[in-house]
Parts: structure tokens; C-alpha cells; sequence
């Protein structure tokens, strides 16, 4: 079901279990403000999810109330993720879907990261 980007934080969403060790993933990087892993139903040969580890339900909350700190190291470490993949050079695709009409499932902000082919339209027409 598509979130409600407007409602408190839900600490029972799926990222939040594992950011807590409740359920396993595919680590890809982790530092004190960020974790990344990948997709578990990847849309690309390269679809990784970076996600901040304070309660966040989008970027429309994280935007208005991360702290300089986590903001920094999260952008930072979204690009740092994708030059360690390799995916500059062929290039990559970021988005992080907000609420109902971006079709946003899970309430903890995450990033996607596409690569590994050409992605076609930015949005289907
Ligand atoms: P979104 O539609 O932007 O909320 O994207 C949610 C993403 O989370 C989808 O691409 C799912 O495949 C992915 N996902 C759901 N559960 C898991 C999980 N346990 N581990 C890794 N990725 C997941």
C-alpha cells in the first residue's frame, strides 16, 4: 500500500526491523548516520537502497528535520556508495519516491540507486 508520507514514523516498517538486526540484508555500506543494501526485488542489474538510520518516514521528513550531520553524511555517502560500485563512469540513476503518487511502499526514507543499463525515460510517458 502506498505511504502516507505525512504520518508519524512507524517503527515497524520493514527498514526499521532491519536497522535493528530483526531482518537480514544484503549489506552494501554502513557508517554511523546511513546503512545501504541491496534491493531484495532489484528493477536494474545494480539496485541498491540507502537508507538514513534515524526515523524518517521520506524525504519530505528528512529534509525538514535530519540534523546538518545526518544530511551531510547521507548525501555523501549516496554518492561515495555509487563511485565504490563503479557506476560513475556508465552512470546511475537516484531516486527516492514520496508518498502516494510516487508509489512510495515502505515509510523509512530510502534512496534507490539504479545502474548497470540503460534506464530508459526518466518516467514512464
Ligand atoms: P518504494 O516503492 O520506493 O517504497 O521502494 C521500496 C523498495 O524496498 C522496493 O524496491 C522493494 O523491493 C524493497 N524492499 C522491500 N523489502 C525489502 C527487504 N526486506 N530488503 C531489501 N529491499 C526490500
Amino acid at each position: 500500500m502506498a505511504v502516507d508520507a505525512t504520518q508519524p514514523y512507524d517503527d515497524s516498517n520493514i527498514f526499521a526491523r532491519i536497522l535493528r538486526g530483526e531482518l537480514p540484508s544484503k549489506k552494501v555500506y554502513e557508517d554511523e548516520h546511513v546503512l545501504a543494501f541491496h534491493d531484495i526485488n532489484p528493477l536494474a542489474p545494480t539496485h541498491i537502497l540507502v537508507i538514513p538510520k534515524g526515523a524518517y518516514v521520506s524525504w519530505d521528513d528528512f529534509s525538514e528535520k535530519a540534523s546538518d550531520a545526518e544530511i551531510a553524511a547521507f548525501v555523501r555517502a549516496s554518492g561515495r556508495i555509487a563511485r565504490e560500485a563503479g557506476l560513475v563512469e556508465s552512470g546511475y540513476r537516484v531516486l527516492a519516491n514520496t508518498g502516494p503518487n510516487s508509489g512510495q511502499e515502505v515509510p523509512h526514507l530510502h534512496l534507490h540507486v539504479f545502474a548497470g543499463r540503460p534506464l530508459g525515460p526518466m518516467l514512464a510517458r
